[in-house]
C-alpha cells in the first residue's frame, strides 16, 4: 500500500476470551449457528437478509429484496409493514402480553413497569393525539423528553402512524433544538416540564418555548408532567400530555406503511464537525436492528437488559426501544446520573431490578474506574450475564476492568462497532460464538461487509491500518442526509470509489478481527509516520495514575506534527513532572517510542460531546493556537473548554 496513506499499528494485545461453555451452549447464536449464518449470508446475501426480514410480521410481502442504485438502496421492496405492530401487537397474541415490555426508574428512586399490554394501549391512545392535531404520514415530529416511558411511548406512536420521529436530546440547547426543529420542518413538538439530573430539575419546556419563536412550523406542543415544575403554556399551541390522553381511544390500528417510509431523522454526535441529519426508513432498519439484537444482545424471555444509551441516540433508538421490543425484551430504563446520589446508582439499579445485559459507553466505563472499584464491589451483580459497550474505541485495560470487576471474570464482553449512520451493529462479537480480545469489536456480523483500504482504494494486507469501508448495501444503512443528498454522495460515496466511507482508521489482524484506530480525521503524521488516535491513548490508560487520555498533533516544523497528549488522572493522584516522564517512558515502552507524546497536559476534564465522546478536533485547536473556533453545539460542558483555554494562556 502507500506508505502516505497507511495507518501505523504498534499495538500487540494477546489476551484471548473464547465464550464460557455454559454460556455458548444457551446462547442464541451457538458456535454450530453462527456459523451456517456465515455460510448463509455468504452463499447468497440477499436471500440470508429475506430470511431475517421474514420473522417479522409483513401487511403485504415484499417483491424485491433489494434494489441497488448505488449510492440509494431500496429494501424489500413492495413490502408493507409497521413498526410499532411489530414491536407490540404481535405479542399480545402470546404470553407476552403480561410480560413487563418496560422497567422505569427515576433519578428520584420512583419506579413504573409497563407490560406489552399497557405498553401497546399508551402508544396506542398517544398516536390517536397525534392524529388529532393532524399528524398524519410523512409529518415530522421531533421530540425533546426525558428518559421516561414516554419517550419510547412517543417513538411508537410515531411508528404506528407513519409520522417520521427527530429525537432531539434533552440536554441540548434551545438553540440546538431550533435548528434541528427547523432542518427537517417539523409540525408537532413532543417535550415535558423537565427531568432530574443529578438531583436538580433540568427543564424542557422553556428550552422549547425558546425555540419555537424562530420554529414557524412547529403548530402544536405536548407536554408530559414530569417534574411538576410551573410551565408556561401557550393558549391553542401547548398542551398537557395527560389530558389529552383523556379524549381519546385506545383503538388505533396500525398504518400499513412502505418498508421504504421514512421512520425518523436523528442527527450524529458532531464528534467530527457539524451534525448530519441522518435518515432512517422502516422494513430493512427493523429487519436488521431485530436480528442483531438477537444475535449480539442474545434477548430471552427471562433477561432484564439495560442499554444505558438515552433514546436521544442513535443506540437509544436502535437497542433501547426498536431491537428489543421486536424480541418481546423487558427493557430496563432510567431516568438520570450514573452517579446520583452516589457514584454507585447503576450498581444498585442492577441488583435491584435483577438487569442480566448491560450495554453502555466506554467514557461511562472509564468514569466508573475513576470513581473506584470499591463503589462497585458494594453490590452482588450476580445477575449480570453479558455485558456490552458502544460509542468509541474501549481501551484495553477499561474493557480488563469492565469484564473482571463488573463481570466478575463470567461475563462475555460485546465491544459493538456501529454508527447513526448504519442504524444497527455491524462489527460486533456473537457472544456464544466469538472469543473476544480486550480492544476490538471482532467480526463483521453475518451480511456484512467490511474492509480495509487505502485512500486510493486499495485492499491493505493483515495488521496495516486504513480506511474502514464498507462495500455492499446493508438493511438499516442511512437512505440520505435529510435535505442533502449531495452531501450524502460526497460525505459517504464519494471519498473512496464505490464504498462506504465510515471515516474510521482500522485494521484487521489476521485472525479477522478488526481493530479501530481512531477517526481518520484525527490521524496524527509523525516524521512520515501516521499514528490513529486509540493506540496512543490506550497506552497512557494502561498507566495506573490515569483515568482517560485523548492525543492531538499540533504542527511541527520538523516533524510535521508533535504529539500532545491531554490527560485526566485517577482521584487521588496529581500530576508533574515526574509523572510527565514516566508517562512518556510507558507509552515508549508499550507501542514505541514514535508515539511519545511530545507535551503531557493534565485536566480534570476532556471536551466531550453530549453523548459522551472526546471531541479531538476542539483539542487540536488547543493545542495549535489556543482557541476553538469550529461547531462546538454538541459540547457537554463550556467550562471545560474555557478551562483548557485558560491553562493555555
Ligand atoms: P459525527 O459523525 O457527527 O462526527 P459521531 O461519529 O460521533 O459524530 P455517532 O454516529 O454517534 O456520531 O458515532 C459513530 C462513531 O462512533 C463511529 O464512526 C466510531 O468512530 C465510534 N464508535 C462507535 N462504536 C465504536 C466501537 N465499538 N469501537 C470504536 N469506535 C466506535
Ligand atoms: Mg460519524
Amino acid at each position: 500500500m502507500t506508505e502516505s496513506h497507511a495507518i501505523e499499528s504498534h499495538q500487540h494485545e494477546t489476551r484471548r476470551f473464547p465464550p464460557p461453555s455454559d454460556f455458548a451452549s444457551r446462547a442464541n447464536v451457538t458456535p454450530e449457528l453462527a456459523a451456517q449464518l456465515y455460510a448463509e449470508a455468504e452463499a447468497d446475501v440477499e436471500a440470508f437478509w429475506a430470511k431475517q426480514a421474514a420473522t417479522l410480521d409483513w401487511m403485504t410481502p415484499w417483491t424485491q429484496v433489494l434494489d441497488w442504485n448505488p449510492p440509494h438502496a431500496k429494501w424489500f421492496v413492495g413490502g408493507k409493514l409497521n413498526i410499532a405492530a411489530n414491536c407490540l401487537d404481535r405479542h399480545l397474541t402470546t404470553w407476552r402480553r403480561t410480560k413487563a415490555a418496560i422497567i422505569w426508574e427515576g433519578e428520584p428512586g420512583d419506579t413504573r413497569t409497563l407490560t406489552y399490554w399497557e405498553l401497546h394501549r399508551e402508544v396506542c391512545r398517544f398516536a390517536n393525539v397525534l392524529k388529532k392535531f393532524g399528524i398524519r404520514a410523512g409529518d415530522r415530529v421531533a421530540i425533546y423528553m426525558p428518559m421516561t416511558p414516554e419517550i419510547a411511548i412517543a417513538l411508537l406512536a410515531c411508528a404506528r402512524i407513519g409520522a417520521t420521529h427527530s429525537v432531539v436530546f434533552g440536554g441540548f440547547s434551545a438553540e440546538a433544538l431550533r435548528d434541528r426543529i427547523n432542518d427537517a420542518g417539523c409540525k408537532l413538538v413532543v417535550t415535558a416540564d423537565g427531568a432530574w439530573r443529578r438531583g436538580t430539575e433540568v427543564r424542557l419546556k422553556p428550552a422549547v418555548d425558546a425555540a419555537l419563536e424562530q420554529a414557524p412550523t412547529v403548530q402544536t406542543c405536548i407536554v408530559l408532567r414530569r417534574t411538576g415544575a410551573k410551565v408556561d403554556m401557550q393558549p391553542g399551541r401547548d398542551h398537557w400530555w395527560h389530558e389529552m390522553l383523556e379524549t381519546v381511544s385506545d383503538d388505533c390500528p396500525p398504518e400499513a406503511l412502505d418498508a421504504e417510509h421514512p421512520l425518523f431523522i436523528l442527527y450524529t454526535s458532531g464528534t467530527t464537525g457539524k451534525p448530519k441529519g441522518i435518515l432512517h426508513t422502516t422494513g430493512g432498519y427493523l429487519t436488521q436492528v431485530a436480528a442483531t439484537a438477537k444475535w449480539v444482545l442474545d434477548l430471552k424471555d427471562d433477561d432484564v437488559y439495560w442499554c444505558t444509551a438515552d433514546v436521544g441516540w442513535v443506540t437509544g433508538h436502535s437497542y433501547v426501544v426498536y431491537g428489543p421490543l421486536a424480541n418481546g425484551a423487558t427493557v430496563m430504563m432510567y431516568e438520570g446520573a450514573p452517579n446520583h446520589p452516589e457514584p454507585d446508582r447503576f450498581w444498585r439499579i442492577v441488583d435491584r431490578h435483577g438487569v442480566t445485559m448491560l450495554y453502555t459507553a466506554p467514557t461511562a466505563i472509564r468514569a466508573f474506574i475513576r470513581w473506584g472499584e470499591q463503589w462497585v464491589l458494594k453490590h452482588r451483580l450476580d445477575s449480570l450475564r453479558l455485558l456490552g459497550t458502544v460509542g468509541e474505541p474501549i481501551n484495553p485495560e477499561a474493557w480488563m476492568w469492565y469484564r473482571q470487576v463488573v463481570g466478575k471474570g463470567r461475563c462475555p464482553i460485546v465491544d459493538t462497532w456501529w454508527q447513526t449512520e448504519t442504524g444497527g451493529m455491524m462489527i460486533a462479537p456473537l457472544p456464544g460464538a466469538t472469543t473476544t480480545m480486550p480492544g476490538t469489536a471482532t467480526r463483521p456480523l453475518p451480511g456484512i461487509g467490511v474492509e480495509i483500504r487505502t485512500k486510493d482504494g486499495q485492499p491493505v494486507g493483515a495488521n496495516e491500518g486504513g480506511y474502514l469501508v464498507l462495500t455492499r448495501p446493508w438493511p438499516a444503512m442511512l437512505r440520505t442526509i435529510w435535505g442533502d443528498d449531495d452531501r450524502y454522495r460526497r460525505q459517504y460515496w464519494s471519498e473512496i470509489e464505490g464504498v462506504y466511507f465510515a471515516g474510521d482508521g482500522a485494521r484487521r489482524d489476521e485472525q479477522g478481527n478488526y481493530w479501530i484506530m481512531g477517526r481518520v480525521d484525527d490521524v496524527i503524521n509523525v516524521s512520515g509516520h501516521r499514528l490513529g488516535t486509540a493506540e496512543i491513548e490506550s497506552a497512557l490508560v494502561s498507566h495506573e495514575a490515569v483515568a482517560e487520555a485523548a492525543v492531538v498533533g499540533r504542527p511541527d516544523e520538523l516533524k510535521g506534527s508533535a504529539i500532545v497528549a491531554f490527560v485526566t488522572l485517577e482521584s487521588g493522584r496529581s500530576g508533574d513532572d515526574a509523572l510527565r516522564a514516566a508517562l512518556r517512558e510507558h507509552v515508549a515502552r508499550e507501542i514505541g517510542a514514535l508515539a511519545k507524546p511530545d507535551d503531557i497536559r493534565f485536566t480534570d476534564a476532556l471536551p466531550k460531546t453530549r453523548s459522551g465522546k472526546i471531541m479531538r478536533r476542539l483539542l487540536r485547536e488547543i493545542a495549535a493556537s489556543g482557541n476553538v473556533v469550529g461547531d462546538v453545539t454538541t459540547l457537554e460542558d463550556f467550562s471545560v473548554l474555557e478551562k483548557l483555554r485558560a491553562d493555555e494562556a
